[in-house]
């Protein structure tokens, strides 16, 4: 066999981002409009860190106005909570994102509901997640649309697909699943609880790997053909004594079982800051009445 076709998320996610920016250089000539993206950072979390300042970065190319909101870590929920009542009364804000992890004393949950729904380009928020299971349109959280369009990149039509899912975080698994289903997959969920993941994973046409372990799914949990999308991220001691990332995927040894995959990094992770940039776009036109631009 010679080998998976590669997936490559970062061509993929440049040119969803070229996409993006030409869309948002239209608004602003035509109508004067220019999207505005609001982050929320607490604390001093050095990934996070790096995550706000490339999200920033990422806005300036794609023409979109970013405001950056840093909290202290002790700061209360109620000083949070406070900060995004004025970002919802923004009119320049047109979508605002809360970076994760919060510090452990405050509940995400009570955060994200007091988002303002057509601002939530997370897609956190309870009526957008509702949306999302009722396939009504709302906001798509941003790695799960990532995962969809890298699906799209590969398959045209995903019906009746097996299509397996290792992780059922909100964040992740759970809206991975949802798209899958909107997309008339049969759909199967696998977590800490299940017995004999690697037995399911098998089945499987579409296997996504969310679940935060190194290269946790070797060449037999893989059927011969399929593809394998991996958003695992996972930082892990390198031969030379630094650190080196690698997905929840054994790249080496499932490329030679799978049809197609993505490489990590380089496969998934692109692709979250470029929906995210997606998503602001349309926060900017739908809180307007203005239809979505042609993005896909
Ligand atoms: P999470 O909240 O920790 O959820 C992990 C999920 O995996 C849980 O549902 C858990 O099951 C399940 N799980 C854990 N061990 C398992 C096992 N041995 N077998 C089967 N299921 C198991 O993680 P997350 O936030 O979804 O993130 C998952 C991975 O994706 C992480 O590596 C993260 O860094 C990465 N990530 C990447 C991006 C990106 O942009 N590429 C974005 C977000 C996350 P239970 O529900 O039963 O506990």
């Amino acid at each position: 066999m010679t080998g998976a076709r590669l997936i490559d998320g970062r061509a993929i996610a440049a040119a969803l981002r070229t996409r993006v920016a030409a869309a948002a250089a239209d608004l602003r000539e035509r109508l004067g409009i220019t999207p505005g993206l609001a982050a929320i950072l607490v604390g001093n979390d050095p990934a996070s860190e790096v995550y706000v300042s490339n999200k920033v970065r990422a806005c300036a190319e794609a023409g979109i106005t970013s405001f950056e909101h840093r909290l202290p870590d002790d700061c209360g929920a109620a000083e949070i909570l406070e900060r995004i009542a004025r970002l919802n009364a923004d009119d320049r804000v047109d979508g605002i994102l809360v970076q994760l992890p919060l510090p452990p004393a405050i509940d995400p949950r009570v955060v994200f509901a007091a988002l303002d729904p057509a601002k939530d380009v997370d897609g956190f928020h309870p009526v957008n997640v509702g949306h999302l299971w009722s396939g009504e349109p709302g906001f798509v959280p941003c790695t799960p649309q990532g995962v969809r369009l890298l699906l799209g990149s590969v398959h045209g039509d995903l019906a009746g697909a097996e299509a397996v899912v290792l992780g059922r975080s909100q964040i992740v698994g759970r809206p991975v699943a949802a798209l899958l289903l909107a997309s008339d997959c049969t759909v199967t969920l696998v977590h800490s609880k299940s017995r004999d993941a690697a037995a399911i994973c098998r089945r499987a046409d579409i296997l996504v790997a969310a679940i935060g372990h190194p290269a946790i799914v070797t060449a037999g949990w893989v059927k011969p053909g399929a593809t394998v999308i991996d958003v695992g991220i996972n930082r892990i001691a390198a031969a030379d004594g630094g650190v080196r990332l690698v997905g929840d995927v054994d790249f080496a040894a499932v490329r030679r079982v799978a049809g197609a995959i993505t490489p990590v990094p380089g496969g998934v992770g692109p692709m979250t800051i470029a929906c995210l940039l997606r998503n602001a776009l349309l926060a900017a036109c739908r809180r307007r009445g203005l239809p979505d631009p042609a993005l896909l």
